[in-house]
């Protein structure tokens, strides 16, 4: 039998503390109740957390057993204000913890992103998965002085529509939905701002767009390998024999560009966001296989011209 949401809204509760702050409460417990519509059964598993039990938790793997689980010293987690909660997916019997950060795990934390948090899995440096906040820019040194955020329920915002599922397979392509529109404009836009164009921001990608990105592309060969080359957005010899090889750790604007084209061409890259990474890795390798390239996820002269 399926967990009753009220079981999970009543360990919530407990788990998030008496400390933790009303809205960050009251919004903690509208994410379940939406997530729980859609059959995802999400519970909070900690919120306020005192300067005590800070400093338990952060001895921990250091003069304390067990493993580092935290590095913020006292006063320095947004859970020592209240104004932070964790969470965690559970099976469907309400019994077992599901710490995968699964498509379900995302939609939790759109849910709440649309309900005013700030989600740690969208962190570049230390990525923070079942961590949600509302500090509403206040930074952690402004908390220590003293300041607080005036929070305001956004209860009764929308839930942004469920995003359509993927087809797991091994490729990673797939088909365009509005996001990725607004991904596509994203990228329009900043080619313009970046490159000073002034193609059309439509989110549609057509000639111009590809023309643009390899504008960009001939740029940043010019700027950062003194490469030579005309500007024009034509794939000529000169620009093939200039490409440079983009791996993983690799990060950068040309990083950008590799990104933005594969999600012009439906790839998903997790994220648009000039690093190289896992998600990038794999998507150049089912671009290659697709290709018929030697699949090796390095973006090399091949790749490059495939894709330009
Ligand atoms: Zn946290």
């Amino acid at each position: 039998m399926a967990v009753s949401l009220q079981a999970l809204i009543d360990r919530s509760v407990r788990n998030m503390g008496s400390g933790i702050h009303p809205v960050v409460k009251e919004t903690a417990i509208e994410i379940i109740k939406r997530a729980y519509k859609e059959g995802i059964y999400v519970q909070m598993t900690s919120g306020y957390r005192s300067f005590a039990e800070q400093n338990k938790l952060y001895a921990k793997g250091r003069t304390a057993p067990g493993k580092i689980v935290t590095n913020a010293k006292v006063g320095q987690s947004n859970h020592n204000y209240g104004l932070a909660v964790d969470y965690v997916l559970l099976s469907s019997d309400g019994k077992t913890a599901i710490w995968t950060v699964n498509s379900k795990w995302k939609r939790v934390a759109q849910i709440a992103k649309a309900l005013g948090f700030a989600w740690g899995g969208d962190w570049r440096s230390f990525k923070d998965y079942p961590h949600l906040e509302m500090m509403e820019g206040l930074t952690l040194s402004q908390l220590q002085a003293g300041k607080r955020p005036v929070l305001v329920s956004k209860v009764n915002n929308a839930t942004p529509a469920v995003p359509k599922p993927t087809k797991k397979k091994s490729s990673t392509k797939k088909s365009f939905s509005s996001g990725d529109r607004a991904i596509v404009r994203t990228i329009q836009n900043t080619l313009n701002k970046r490159y000073k164009l002034t193609i059309k921001v439509d989110g549609y990608q057509g000639p111009e767009t590809y023309k643009a990105l390899l504008k960009g592309l001939q740029t940043e060969l010019n700027k950062q390998f003194g490469a030579g080359l005309v500007v024009d957005g034509e794939w000529g010899p000169k620009t093939r024999a200039a490409v440079v090889n983009v791996r993983k750790g690799a990060k950068g604007n040309i990083t950008w560009i590799l990104q933005a084209l594969l999600i012009c061409k439906g790839y998903d890259v997790n994220g648009l966001d000039s690093i190289f990474g896992h998600g990038l890795e794999k998507a150049v390798r089912a671009f290659q296989k697709a290709s018929g390239l030697a699949v090796d996820g390095i973006a090399g002269r091949a790749t490059w011209t495939k894709l330009c």
